[in-house]
């Protein structure tokens, strides 16, 4: 018997959505980079995906860019470096994304005593406040920046939809533009790297709405789950089913819908409800919330129903499916990022890769 739970990879499919991206990226003169945090920076995934055309590499962990230091093609940073990593920033990242002046001096510092250049990327913060400096503070630092020997900085980058979900649209990308032109004139620099977001970005290709100056995007789950962030909307020519999630039954049984006795606090704190649906037949399946995200586990057979799940056991309900399960049978699931970082991260799920 095969190794479950385990998370099967469709290399193929994989490959065939990294190209979907790439020939949509590449219409516009946007170089994407792969962003490879959400399976770990696993070196058979980077492998399918960088040879359909991607020549970045991104990652939020140093670990991660690290541990893919043989690829050849270039490294980023996507989360700003931490002072205690500036050495292995330094070793094993290209480019980092940044916003604070005092960590850009560390970097420096580090980078002349290893005689090389890093190269950094600006990051403005147009709204989503989570990373950047405000707009306020651009021309300030950029001033700071550019008086440090160690670092060079080759462009700038915002970040959206991912704290305050705020869309990339023609205003806010139309600023970043409008900023780096600014800051080319201002100072005599050439910007060659405009990094206009992520997954969220994509539908704004294919409808002259991307700012011409974006020449990059850093993509994660557009790449591997086939829909854009912004809207939820499928790209063409993708696949949303290249990782699925495979989970055995340990008990299958017939029991009341309603627990017995009085009702407290659950596993993780909650107060569950429940509806009355009489007796059902339920399965207990060998995975829990160490490995997936309920809200991003998505059956693949029809009429099951996810009741929940604690650390190691998800209970579905299998009554009105057309299948007739026996203990030991296997589950598959579709997945969505949340239940696919946890998946990949989980050392209790094993790879498989197809
Ligand atoms: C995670 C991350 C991305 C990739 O996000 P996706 O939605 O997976 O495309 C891009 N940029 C930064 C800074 C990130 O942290």
């Amino acid at each position: 018997m095969k190794k479950c739970p385990r998370i099967e990879v469709n290399l193929e499919k994989l490959k065939e959505n990294a190209k979907a991206l790439v020939n949509l990226c590449s219409k516009e003169d946007i170089r994407s980079a792969i962003v490879t945090k959400a399976f770990c920076g696993d070196k058979r995934i980077t492998k399918a995906i960088v040879e359909e055309g991607i020549d970045l590499i991104a990652d939020a962990r140093t670990e991660n860019l690290k541990n893919l230091a043989e690829f050849k093609e270039e490294k980023l940073l996507l989360r700003l470096p931490m002072m205690s990593e500036i050495s292995d920033v330094i070793d094993y990242v290209d480019i980092s994304l940044n916003s604070e002046i005092d960590t850009m001096r560390k970097l420096s510092e580090e980078a002349l005593k290893k005689d090389k250049i890093h190269k950094v990327v600006l990051m403005l913060d147009l709204g989503d406040l989570r990373e950047g400096i405000l707009e306020k503070d651009i021309f300030l630092t950029v001033e700071e920046i550019l008086k440090l020997k160690g670092i060079k900085l080759i462009g700038v980058g915002t970040n959206l939809t991912c704290f305050g979900a705020v869309i990339p649209d023609e205003v806010n990308l139309g600023k970043l533009q409008e900023y780096a032109e600014e800051i080319e004139e201002k100072f005599n620099i050439e910007l060659t790297l405009i990094s206009g977001g992520n997954s969220s970005s994509v539908y704004l290709l294919g409808q002259d709405k991307m700012p011409k100056r974006i020449n990059n995007l850093r993509l994660g789950e557009v790449i591997l789950l086939g829909n854009e962030t912004a809207y939820g909307e499928k790209i063409e020519n993708t696949h949303n089913d290249v990782f699925q999630l495979v989970a055995q039954i340990v008990e299958l049984k017939e029991k009341p819908s309603v627990p017995t006795g009085e009702i407290g606090k659950d596993a993780f704190g909650n107060v569950p409800t429940f509806e009355d649906r009489g007796i059902r037949k339920r399965a207990i399946l060998g995975v829990g919330k160490q490995d997936i995200m309920l809200d991003s586990l998505y059956p693949i057979e029809e009429n099951m129903i996810v009741l929940g799940s604690s650390s190691d056991h998800l209970i579905v309900d299998v009554t009105d499916c057309h299948r007739e399960y026996k203990i030991g049978d296997e589950i598959k699931f579709n997945m969505g990022y949340g239940t696919l970082l946890r998946s990949m991260t989980s050392k209790y799920v094993h790879k498989e890769y197809l």
